[in-house]
Protein backbone atom coordinates (compact mmCIF):
# COMPACT_ATOMS: atom_id res chain seq x y z
CA UNK A 1 0.00 0.00 0.00
CA UNK A 2 2.95 2.34 -0.78
CA UNK A 3 0.88 4.85 -2.63
CA UNK A 4 -1.54 5.22 0.21
CA UNK A 5 1.28 5.61 2.58
CA UNK A 6 2.72 8.79 0.71
CA UNK A 7 -1.21 10.08 -0.46
CA UNK A 8 -3.19 9.76 3.40
CA UNK A 9 -0.73 8.18 5.82
CA UNK A 10 -3.79 8.54 8.49
CA UNK A 11 -5.88 5.99 6.54
CA UNK A 12 -2.54 3.84 5.89
CA UNK A 13 -2.06 3.55 9.29
CA UNK A 14 -5.05 2.62 10.31
CA UNK A 15 -5.38 0.10 7.66
CA UNK A 16 -2.17 -1.21 9.23
CA UNK A 17 -3.62 -1.27 12.81
CA UNK A 18 -6.41 -2.80 11.45
CA UNK A 19 -4.12 -5.76 9.90
CA UNK A 20 -2.38 -5.87 12.95
CA UNK A 21 -5.91 -6.08 15.14
CA UNK A 22 -6.97 -9.00 12.77
CA UNK A 23 -3.50 -10.93 13.36
CA UNK A 24 -3.29 -10.65 16.55
CA UNK A 25 -6.58 -11.62 17.98
CA UNK A 26 -8.71 -14.26 18.10
CA UNK A 27 -11.66 -13.35 15.86
CA UNK A 28 -14.83 -14.87 16.52
CA UNK A 29 -17.54 -13.38 15.37
CA UNK A 30 -19.69 -16.24 13.34
CA UNK A 31 -20.20 -14.32 10.26
CA UNK A 32 -16.66 -12.75 9.93
CA UNK A 33 -13.80 -14.61 7.93
CA UNK A 34 -10.38 -13.92 6.09
CA UNK A 35 -10.34 -13.58 2.57
CA UNK A 36 -7.64 -14.66 0.34
CA UNK A 37 -4.90 -12.38 -1.29
CA UNK A 38 -6.49 -13.25 -4.34
CA UNK A 39 -10.08 -12.33 -3.46
CA UNK A 40 -7.97 -9.08 -1.72
CA UNK A 41 -6.32 -8.22 -5.02
CA UNK A 42 -9.47 -8.54 -6.90
CA UNK A 43 -11.88 -6.49 -5.23
CA UNK A 44 -8.69 -3.71 -5.09
CA UNK A 45 -8.47 -4.31 -9.11
CA UNK A 46 -9.21 -1.56 -11.69
CA UNK A 47 -12.61 -3.12 -11.73
CA UNK A 48 -14.14 -0.67 -9.40
CA UNK A 49 -13.65 1.49 -12.39
CA UNK A 50 -16.18 0.32 -14.52
CA UNK A 51 -20.08 1.42 -14.63
CA UNK A 52 -22.17 -1.71 -15.90
CA UNK A 53 -26.01 -1.45 -15.22
CA UNK A 54 -28.08 -3.65 -16.57
CA UNK A 55 -26.73 -7.88 -17.20
CA UNK A 56 -24.39 -9.06 -19.97
CA UNK A 57 -25.58 -8.33 -23.36
CA UNK A 58 -28.24 -5.82 -22.33
CA UNK A 59 -26.35 -2.61 -20.81
CA UNK A 60 -26.66 0.91 -20.72
CA UNK A 61 -23.01 2.01 -21.26
CA UNK A 62 -20.47 0.97 -23.92
CA UNK A 63 -17.01 -0.88 -22.89
CA UNK A 64 -18.63 -4.14 -21.72
CA UNK A 65 -16.24 -6.20 -23.38
CA UNK A 66 -14.62 -7.67 -20.23
CA UNK A 67 -17.31 -6.67 -17.60
CA UNK A 68 -19.82 -9.38 -19.00
CA UNK A 69 -17.49 -12.37 -19.08
CA UNK A 70 -16.29 -11.64 -15.35
CA UNK A 71 -19.82 -11.54 -14.36
CA UNK A 72 -20.95 -14.41 -16.80
CA UNK A 73 -17.99 -16.69 -14.78
CA UNK A 74 -19.12 -15.67 -11.46
CA UNK A 75 -22.86 -16.56 -12.42
CA UNK A 76 -21.52 -19.95 -14.13
CA UNK A 77 -19.77 -20.52 -10.58
CA UNK A 78 -22.13 -20.19 -8.83
CA UNK A 79 -24.14 -22.47 -10.34
CA UNK A 80 -22.10 -25.34 -10.90
CA UNK A 81 -21.00 -25.21 -6.73
CA UNK A 82 -24.79 -24.72 -5.53
CA UNK A 83 -26.93 -26.34 -8.66
CA UNK A 84 -28.85 -23.70 -9.16
CA UNK A 85 -30.69 -23.24 -12.57
CA UNK A 86 -30.36 -18.76 -12.25
CA UNK A 87 -27.61 -16.93 -10.21
CA UNK A 88 -27.75 -13.10 -9.85
CA UNK A 89 -24.73 -11.69 -8.61
CA UNK A 90 -25.15 -8.21 -8.53
CA UNK A 91 -26.60 -7.31 -4.80
CA UNK A 92 -24.42 -4.81 -2.80
CA UNK A 93 -25.06 -7.07 0.67
CA UNK A 94 -27.03 -9.90 1.88
CA UNK A 95 -29.41 -6.86 3.30
CA UNK A 96 -30.25 -5.54 -0.31
CA UNK A 97 -30.50 -9.17 -1.69
CA UNK A 98 -33.37 -9.73 0.86
CA UNK A 99 -35.08 -6.55 0.00
CA UNK A 100 -34.53 -7.54 -3.95
CA UNK A 101 -36.52 -10.46 -3.48
CA UNK A 102 -39.43 -9.14 -1.53
CA UNK A 103 -39.47 -6.69 -4.25
CA UNK A 104 -39.33 -9.64 -6.65
CA UNK A 105 -42.89 -11.08 -5.33
CA UNK A 106 -44.73 -9.15 -2.68
CA UNK A 107 -46.68 -5.61 -2.84
CA UNK A 108 -46.41 -3.36 0.43
CA UNK A 109 -48.51 -4.92 2.96
CA UNK A 110 -48.05 -8.68 1.77
CA UNK A 111 -47.04 -10.86 4.59
CA UNK A 112 -43.99 -12.26 5.00
CA UNK A 113 -43.03 -15.25 8.01
CA UNK A 114 -39.70 -15.62 9.11
CA UNK A 115 -37.83 -16.32 12.42
CA UNK A 116 -37.98 -13.60 15.37
CA UNK A 117 -35.14 -11.13 15.33
CA UNK A 118 -34.21 -12.04 19.28
CA UNK A 119 -34.38 -15.92 18.30
CA UNK A 120 -31.39 -15.27 15.93
CA UNK A 121 -33.72 -13.83 12.43
CA UNK A 122 -32.08 -11.45 10.70
CA UNK A 123 -33.06 -7.80 10.35
CA UNK A 124 -33.95 -7.98 6.92
CA UNK A 125 -36.43 -10.92 8.16
CA UNK A 126 -39.43 -8.85 9.28
CA UNK A 127 -38.04 -6.95 12.02
CA UNK A 128 -40.10 -3.67 12.66
CA UNK A 129 -36.82 -1.35 12.69
CA UNK A 130 -36.05 -2.70 8.97
CA UNK A 131 -37.82 -2.14 5.56
CA UNK A 132 -38.79 -5.56 5.77
CA UNK A 133 -41.39 -5.15 8.92
CA UNK A 134 -42.16 -1.33 7.74
CA UNK A 135 -43.61 -1.58 4.63
CA UNK A 136 -44.63 -5.64 5.01
CA UNK A 137 -47.22 -7.46 7.34
CA UNK A 138 -44.26 -8.78 9.09
CA UNK A 139 -45.23 -12.05 11.47
CA UNK A 140 -42.06 -14.07 12.64
CA UNK A 141 -42.15 -17.34 14.50
CA UNK A 142 -40.06 -18.34 17.83
CA UNK A 143 -38.14 -21.21 18.85
CA UNK A 144 -38.85 -23.89 20.98
CA UNK A 145 -38.91 -21.97 24.77
CA UNK A 146 -37.38 -25.49 26.49
CA UNK A 147 -35.31 -26.98 23.74
CA UNK A 148 -34.43 -23.75 21.75
CA UNK A 149 -35.14 -26.00 18.26
CA UNK A 150 -36.79 -24.76 15.69
CA UNK A 151 -40.73 -26.16 16.02
CA UNK A 152 -42.05 -26.75 12.31
CA UNK A 153 -45.09 -27.64 14.10
CA UNK A 154 -45.57 -24.41 15.35
CA UNK A 155 -44.06 -22.53 12.31
CA UNK A 156 -46.65 -24.68 9.89
CA UNK A 157 -49.81 -23.37 12.69
CA UNK A 158 -48.16 -20.02 12.58
CA UNK A 159 -48.21 -19.99 8.29
CA UNK A 160 -52.17 -21.62 8.20
CA UNK A 161 -52.88 -18.92 10.69
CA UNK A 162 -51.08 -15.84 8.80
CA UNK A 163 -50.99 -16.77 5.34
CA UNK A 164 -47.85 -16.03 4.08
CA UNK A 165 -46.92 -14.98 1.15
CA UNK A 166 -43.38 -15.43 1.98
CA UNK A 167 -41.80 -17.98 4.08
CA UNK A 168 -38.37 -17.27 4.71
CA UNK A 169 -36.25 -20.01 6.57
CA UNK A 170 -32.67 -18.60 7.62
CA UNK A 171 -30.58 -17.33 10.60
CA UNK A 172 -27.78 -15.12 12.39
CA UNK A 173 -27.59 -17.00 15.66
CA UNK A 174 -29.20 -20.79 15.19
CA UNK A 175 -26.82 -23.74 15.83
CA UNK A 176 -28.75 -26.58 14.39
CA UNK A 177 -28.78 -27.52 10.85
CA UNK A 178 -32.05 -26.59 8.80
CA UNK A 179 -34.99 -28.96 7.66
CA UNK A 180 -35.70 -27.58 4.08
CA UNK A 181 -37.66 -30.27 3.21
CA UNK A 182 -40.21 -29.30 5.76
CA UNK A 183 -40.12 -26.05 5.73
CA UNK A 184 -40.43 -26.60 1.35
CA UNK A 185 -44.04 -29.01 2.80
CA UNK A 186 -45.10 -26.28 5.07
CA UNK A 187 -44.58 -23.43 2.52
CA UNK A 188 -46.49 -26.08 -0.06
CA UNK A 189 -49.32 -26.15 2.63
CA UNK A 190 -50.36 -22.25 2.34
CA UNK A 191 -49.25 -21.71 -0.94
CA UNK A 192 -46.10 -19.70 -0.25
CA UNK A 193 -42.98 -18.98 -1.85
CA UNK A 194 -39.83 -20.37 0.33
CA UNK A 195 -37.13 -18.44 0.74
CA UNK A 196 -33.55 -19.70 2.16
CA UNK A 197 -31.14 -16.92 3.54
CA UNK A 198 -28.19 -18.98 4.07
CA UNK A 199 -25.70 -15.97 4.54
CA UNK A 200 -24.35 -17.91 7.36
CA UNK A 201 -23.50 -21.42 6.65
CA UNK A 202 -23.34 -20.59 2.54
CA UNK A 203 -19.89 -21.84 2.46
CA UNK A 204 -20.77 -25.04 4.47
CA UNK A 205 -23.36 -25.86 2.05
CA UNK A 206 -20.49 -24.57 -0.65
CA UNK A 207 -18.41 -27.53 1.00
CA UNK A 208 -20.87 -30.32 1.21
CA UNK A 209 -20.93 -30.19 5.38
CA UNK A 210 -24.68 -29.10 5.28
CA UNK A 211 -27.78 -29.68 3.27
CA UNK A 212 -28.04 -27.68 0.42
CA UNK A 213 -31.70 -25.46 0.52
CA UNK A 214 -31.44 -24.98 -3.03
CA UNK A 215 -33.42 -28.15 -4.11
CA UNK A 216 -36.32 -27.07 -1.72
CA UNK A 217 -36.27 -23.32 -2.16
CA UNK A 218 -38.38 -21.51 -4.74
CA UNK A 219 -35.20 -18.79 -3.93
CA UNK A 220 -31.82 -19.00 -1.86
CA UNK A 221 -30.20 -15.33 -0.49
CA UNK A 222 -26.73 -15.58 0.78
CA UNK A 223 -23.78 -12.86 1.28
CA UNK A 224 -20.67 -14.12 -0.03
CA UNK A 225 -18.78 -12.64 3.09
CA UNK A 226 -19.28 -14.99 5.89
CA UNK A 227 -18.39 -18.95 5.48
CA UNK A 228 -18.31 -18.81 2.25
CA UNK A 229 -15.20 -16.30 2.46
CA UNK A 230 -15.44 -13.60 -0.51
CA UNK A 231 -15.62 -10.44 -0.52
CA UNK A 232 -18.32 -8.08 0.78
CA UNK A 233 -21.38 -9.21 -1.07
CA UNK A 234 -24.72 -11.54 -1.99
CA UNK A 235 -25.78 -13.40 -4.67
CA UNK A 236 -29.50 -14.68 -4.96
CA UNK A 237 -29.88 -18.28 -6.59
CA UNK A 238 -33.52 -19.00 -7.86
CA UNK A 239 -35.45 -21.25 -10.07
CA UNK A 240 -35.28 -20.44 -13.56
CA UNK A 241 -38.74 -19.60 -13.23
CA UNK A 242 -38.50 -16.79 -10.79
CA UNK A 243 -34.95 -15.56 -13.21
CA UNK A 244 -36.86 -12.27 -14.73
CA UNK A 245 -38.61 -11.04 -11.08
CA UNK A 246 -35.22 -11.26 -9.20
CA UNK A 247 -33.17 -9.69 -12.07
CA UNK A 248 -35.88 -7.06 -12.62
CA UNK A 249 -35.62 -6.50 -8.89
CA UNK A 250 -31.69 -6.42 -8.74
CA UNK A 251 -31.90 -3.78 -11.56
CA UNK A 252 -33.33 -1.63 -11.79
CA UNK A 253 -35.56 -1.98 -9.07
CA UNK A 254 -33.51 -1.49 -5.89
CA UNK A 255 -29.73 -1.00 -7.48
CA UNK A 256 -28.13 0.91 -9.69
CA UNK A 257 -24.67 -0.28 -11.58
CA UNK A 258 -23.14 -3.14 -9.78
CA UNK A 259 -19.97 -3.40 -8.28
CA UNK A 260 -17.57 -5.23 -10.81
CA UNK A 261 -14.15 -5.41 -8.52
CA UNK A 262 -16.41 -7.32 -6.18
CA UNK A 263 -18.16 -9.49 -9.12
CA UNK A 264 -14.76 -10.77 -10.08
CA UNK A 265 -13.85 -11.76 -6.41
CA UNK A 266 -16.65 -13.40 -6.17
CA UNK A 267 -15.55 -15.43 -9.09
CA UNK A 268 -12.65 -15.75 -7.71
CA UNK A 269 -14.14 -17.02 -4.31
CA UNK A 270 -16.40 -19.35 -6.04
CA UNK A 271 -13.65 -20.61 -7.59
CA UNK A 272 -11.35 -21.49 -4.33
CA UNK A 273 -14.91 -23.10 -2.85
CA UNK A 274 -14.41 -25.49 -5.47
CA UNK A 275 -11.49 -27.28 -4.26
CA UNK A 276 -10.72 -29.68 -1.95
CA UNK A 277 -8.67 -27.76 0.17
CA UNK A 278 -12.00 -25.82 0.91
CA UNK A 279 -13.98 -29.11 1.02
CA UNK A 280 -11.58 -29.82 4.19
CA UNK A 281 -11.53 -25.47 5.87
CA UNK A 282 -15.24 -26.51 5.92
CA UNK A 283 -15.37 -29.96 7.71
CA UNK A 284 -13.02 -28.56 10.04
CA UNK A 285 -14.88 -25.33 10.20
CA UNK A 286 -17.19 -27.80 12.24
CA UNK A 287 -15.15 -30.56 14.21
CA UNK A 288 -13.69 -27.22 16.05
CA UNK A 289 -17.11 -25.84 16.60
CA UNK A 290 -17.75 -29.30 18.04
CA UNK A 291 -14.62 -29.48 19.64
CA UNK A 292 -15.11 -25.65 21.79
CA UNK A 293 -18.94 -26.25 22.43
CA UNK A 294 -18.03 -29.93 24.27
CA UNK A 295 -15.11 -28.43 26.40
CA UNK A 296 -17.59 -25.42 27.06
CA UNK A 297 -19.80 -27.57 28.13
CA UNK A 298 -17.76 -29.85 30.44
CA UNK A 299 -16.77 -26.16 32.16
CA UNK A 300 -20.66 -26.05 33.07
CA UNK A 301 -21.04 -22.98 30.22
CA UNK A 302 -24.92 -23.99 29.17
CA UNK A 303 -25.09 -23.79 25.10
CA UNK A 304 -28.45 -23.55 23.86
CA UNK A 305 -29.67 -26.79 22.02
CA UNK A 306 -26.76 -28.13 24.21
CA UNK A 307 -23.99 -28.09 21.05
CA UNK A 308 -23.54 -27.27 17.62
CA UNK A 309 -23.81 -28.85 14.06
CA UNK A 310 -22.39 -25.94 12.01
CA UNK A 311 -19.95 -22.74 12.63
CA UNK A 312 -21.78 -21.12 15.55
CA UNK A 313 -22.89 -22.08 18.97
CA UNK A 314 -25.12 -19.49 21.26
CA UNK A 315 -23.86 -19.47 25.00
CA UNK A 316 -26.37 -18.14 27.82
CA UNK A 317 -24.30 -16.62 30.56
CA UNK A 318 -26.95 -16.55 32.81
CA UNK A 319 -25.37 -19.15 35.39
CA UNK A 320 -22.63 -17.65 35.40
CA UNK A 321 -22.97 -14.12 36.60
CA UNK A 322 -22.24 -12.10 33.83
CA UNK A 323 -23.79 -10.29 31.06
CA UNK A 324 -23.39 -10.70 27.41
CA UNK A 325 -21.97 -7.49 27.00
CA UNK A 326 -19.69 -7.58 29.91
CA UNK A 327 -18.17 -10.84 28.81
CA UNK A 328 -18.11 -9.71 25.30
CA UNK A 329 -15.66 -6.72 26.27
CA UNK A 330 -13.74 -8.64 28.87
CA UNK A 331 -12.90 -11.08 26.05
CA UNK A 332 -12.24 -8.80 23.55
CA UNK A 333 -9.49 -6.93 25.71
CA UNK A 334 -8.28 -10.32 26.44
CA UNK A 335 -8.01 -10.88 22.36
CA UNK A 336 -10.92 -13.08 21.85
CA UNK A 337 -13.52 -11.05 19.36
CA UNK A 338 -17.10 -11.96 19.88
CA UNK A 339 -20.22 -10.71 20.20
CA UNK A 340 -22.92 -10.00 22.75
CA UNK A 341 -25.73 -11.78 21.60
CA UNK A 342 -29.62 -12.30 22.69
CA UNK A 343 -30.46 -15.82 23.59
CA UNK A 344 -34.13 -17.09 23.14
CA UNK A 345 -36.74 -15.36 25.48
CA UNK A 346 -34.19 -13.43 26.68
CA UNK A 347 -34.82 -11.85 30.26
CA UNK A 348 -32.15 -8.96 29.56
CA UNK A 349 -32.31 -6.08 27.15
CA UNK A 350 -31.25 -6.34 23.04
CA UNK A 351 -28.27 -4.11 24.05
CA UNK A 352 -26.78 -5.93 27.11
CA UNK A 353 -28.74 -9.52 26.78
CA UNK A 354 -28.04 -12.78 28.57
CA UNK A 355 -25.22 -14.60 25.57
CA UNK A 356 -22.87 -14.33 23.27
CA UNK A 357 -22.23 -15.84 20.07
CA UNK A 358 -19.04 -17.67 19.10
CA UNK A 359 -18.30 -18.55 15.20
CA UNK A 360 -15.24 -20.60 14.20
CA UNK A 361 -15.21 -19.80 10.62
CA UNK A 362 -12.34 -17.11 10.41
CA UNK A 363 -10.10 -19.19 13.40
CA UNK A 364 -10.41 -22.19 10.94
CA UNK A 365 -9.07 -19.98 7.89
CA UNK A 366 -5.83 -19.21 10.08
CA UNK A 367 -5.44 -22.91 10.71
CA UNK A 368 -6.68 -23.69 14.46
CA UNK A 369 -7.47 -27.44 14.82
CA UNK A 370 -8.82 -29.43 18.01
CA UNK A 371 -6.09 -28.99 19.88
CA UNK A 372 -6.35 -25.07 19.67
CA UNK A 373 -9.93 -24.93 20.77
CA UNK A 374 -9.45 -26.41 23.77
CA UNK A 375 -6.69 -23.54 24.84
CA UNK A 376 -9.22 -21.16 23.49
CA UNK A 377 -12.08 -22.98 25.28
CA UNK A 378 -9.64 -22.33 28.69
CA UNK A 379 -9.00 -18.34 27.61
CA UNK A 380 -12.83 -18.47 27.50
CA UNK A 381 -13.52 -19.66 30.57
CA UNK A 382 -10.71 -17.83 32.84
CA UNK A 383 -11.89 -14.69 31.52
CA UNK A 384 -15.53 -15.09 31.76
CA UNK A 385 -14.73 -16.22 35.48
CA UNK A 386 -12.37 -13.21 35.94
CA UNK A 387 -13.37 -10.30 34.01
CA UNK A 388 -12.53 -7.67 35.71
CA UNK A 389 -9.14 -8.74 36.42
CA UNK A 390 -7.29 -6.68 33.85
CA UNK A 391 -3.57 -8.36 34.42
CA UNK A 392 -5.40 -11.74 33.41
CA UNK A 393 -6.96 -9.66 30.33
CA UNK A 394 -3.27 -8.58 29.59
CA UNK A 395 -1.42 -11.54 29.79
CA UNK A 396 -4.01 -13.13 27.95
CA UNK A 397 -3.62 -10.83 25.38
CA UNK A 398 -0.11 -11.24 25.13
CA UNK A 399 -0.20 -15.15 25.11
CA UNK A 400 -3.07 -15.17 22.16
CA UNK A 401 -0.72 -13.22 20.24
CA UNK A 402 2.08 -15.32 20.61
CA UNK A 403 -0.25 -18.36 20.05
CA UNK A 404 -1.72 -16.53 16.85
CA UNK A 405 1.46 -15.73 15.18
CA UNK A 406 2.00 -19.47 15.09
CA UNK A 407 -1.07 -19.20 12.55
CA UNK A 408 -0.58 -17.15 10.07
CA UNK A 409 -3.75 -15.45 8.69
CA UNK A 410 -4.85 -15.62 4.84
CA UNK A 411 -4.39 -12.16 3.33
CA UNK A 412 -1.94 -11.49 6.47
CA UNK A 413 1.07 -13.93 5.50
CA UNK A 414 3.58 -10.52 5.85
CA UNK A 415 2.61 -9.76 9.26
CA UNK A 416 4.55 -13.32 10.18
C1 LIG B 1 -25.41 -11.24 7.58
C2 LIG B 1 -26.79 -11.58 7.20
C3 LIG B 1 -27.49 -10.83 6.24
C4 LIG B 1 -27.10 -9.47 5.76
O1 LIG B 1 -25.93 -9.25 5.27
P1 LIG B 1 -25.30 -7.78 5.07
O2 LIG B 1 -24.30 -8.08 4.04
O3 LIG B 1 -24.75 -7.41 6.40
O4 LIG B 1 -26.36 -6.86 4.60
C5 LIG B 1 -28.72 -11.30 5.81
N1 LIG B 1 -29.24 -12.42 6.32
C6 LIG B 1 -28.62 -13.14 7.27
C7 LIG B 1 -29.27 -14.36 7.80
C8 LIG B 1 -27.37 -12.75 7.74
O5 LIG B 1 -26.79 -13.44 8.71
Amino acid sequence: MESVKDLDPEIYALVKQEERRQSDKIRMIASENYVSRAVLETTGSVLTNKYSEGYAGKRYYEGQQIIDQVEQLAIQRAKDLFGAEHVNVQPYSGSPANIATYLAFLNPGDTILGMALPHGGHLTHGAQVSISGRYFDAQSYELDATTGLINYDAILEKALAVRPKILIAGHSAYPRILDFARFRAIADEVGALLMVDMAHFAGLVAGGVHPSPVPFADVVTTTTHKSLRGPRGAMILCKAKHAQAIDKAVFPGIQGGPHDNTTAAIAVALKEATSETFKEYTRQIIKNAKTLAQSLMTKSFTLITNGTDNHLMLVDLSNKNISGKKAAKALDKAGIVVNYNAIPFDKRKPFDPSGIRLGTPALTSRGFKEQEMLLVSDFIEKIIGDPENDLLLQQTAEDIRVLCRRFPAPGLEHLR
